[in-house]
C-alpha cells in the first residue's frame, strides 16, 4: 500500500500541493486527475523521489519512503515524453534496467562496457524477460529495431516495456498517452488497464482526461489547486460529487 500523511510541496512562496493525505491499496489503479496546475505531476513525482516534500510523509508498505533516493523506492517511472534511448534497439531498451542493475565502473570503457552490455542482455534470465514483456506488448516484431523507426505507439509500449521487466511494487504514470492521437489513445487505455490486471502491482496514473479517469481508475483523486477535492471510486464521484466544482469537473447533470 501507499499511504501519503499530510504531503505539502511548496515552490518558494507557491504552494503547489497542501496537505495531500491518501491510502493507495494494493493492486489498486490509482488515477490523479485535474487541471492544468493542479499539482498532479509535482504530487507523482514526490511519489517518485523525483521531488523532495516540504512536509509530510509517503510510506510503501511498512516502510518509510519520502527521504529515500529513487532508486531505493521500487517504483518505475513512465513520463508523458517516454524518453527512449534513441541509440539503442528496443531489445536494448527494454532490457536496459536490467543490464544497469548489474552496473560496473567498468562499463564506461567503450569496448569492455559494449561487450559486457551484450553478455548480460544475452544472458538467458535477461532475454527471457525480454521477450517475454516484448509478446505482451505485442513488440515481438520490433525488438531489432530503433526508437526513430516506430510509432507514437509503438514507442509508449517500449517504455511501458522498460517499466515492466523491473517488476516494480508501484508503476507511476504521468500522461503517458498524451502525446498519441485519439484512436491510438483509446487503444493504449485498454493495453494499461489489461497490463494492470496481467502484472497485478499498484498504479498511480495521472491525467486531466476525465473519461480517462473514470474508464481506467479503481478510484480516483480529483484534485484542484494543490487540495485533493474528492478521493473514491468513479462511481462514488459520479454519483455523489463532494462540492459544484467535482460536479462541474465530471460533467455529472444537475
Ligand atoms: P499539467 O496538467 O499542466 O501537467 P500539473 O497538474 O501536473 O499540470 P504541476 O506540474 O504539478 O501541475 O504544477 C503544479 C504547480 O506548481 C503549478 O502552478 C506549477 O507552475 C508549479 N511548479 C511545478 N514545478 C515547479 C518548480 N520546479 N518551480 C516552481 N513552480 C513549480
Ligand atoms: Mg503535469
Amino acid at each position: 500500500s501507499i499511504k501519503l500523511n499530510h504531503v505539502a510541496k511548496h515552490f518558494g512562496t507557491k504552494v503547489a500541493i497542501s496537505d495531500v493525505d491518501l491510502d493507495v491499496t494494493d493492486g489498486e489503479f490509482l488515477v490523479l486527475l485535474g487541471p492544468s496546475g493542479c499539482g498532479k505531476s509535482t504530487l507523482l513525482r514526490m511519489l517518485a523521489g523525483l521531488e523532495t516534500v516540504s512536509s509530510g510523509e509517503i510510506h510503501l508498505g511498512d516502510r518509510r519512503v519520502d527521504q529515500l533516493p529513487p532508486s531505493a523506492r521500487d517504483m518505475a517511472f513512465v513520463f508523458q515524453s517516454y524518453a527512449l534511448y534513441p541509440h539503442m534497439s528496443v531489445r536494448r531498451n527494454i532490457a536496459f534496467p536490467l543490464i544497469m542493475r548489474q552496473f560496473k565502473w567498468w562499463f564506461h570503457i567503450p569496448l569492455i562496457g559494449g561487450w559486457a552490455k551484450r553478455r548480460i542482455e544475452r544472458s538467458p534470465e535477461v532475454a527471457d524477460l525480454v521477450e517475454k514483456t516484448a509478446k505482451t506488448l505485442s513488440l515481438t516484431e520490433m525488438l531489432d529495431r530503433y526508437p526513430r523507426t516506430l510509432s507514437g505507439g509503438q514507442r509508449q509500449r517500449v517504455a511501458l516495456g522498460r517499466a515492466m521487466v523491473r517488476k516494480p511494487e508501484v508503476f507511476l504514470m504521468d500522461e503517458p498517452l498524451s502525446n498519441l492521437d485519439a484512436k491510438l489513445r483509446t487503444a493504449m487505455r485498454a493495453e494499461i488497464t489489461r497490463l494492470h490486471q496481467r502484472v497485478g502491482g499498484t498504479f498511480v496514473y495521472v491525467t486531466h482526461d476525465q473519461v480517462e479517469a473514470m474508464t481506467m481508475g479503481t478510484r480516483i483523486a480529483l484534485m484542484r489547486d494543490g487540495v485533493v477535492q474528492q478521493f473514491g471510486t468513479p462511481r462514488d464521484i459520479y454519483t455523489s460529487p463532494a462540492n459544484t466544482y467535482v460536479a462541474r469537473f465530471i460533467g455529472t447533470p444537475p
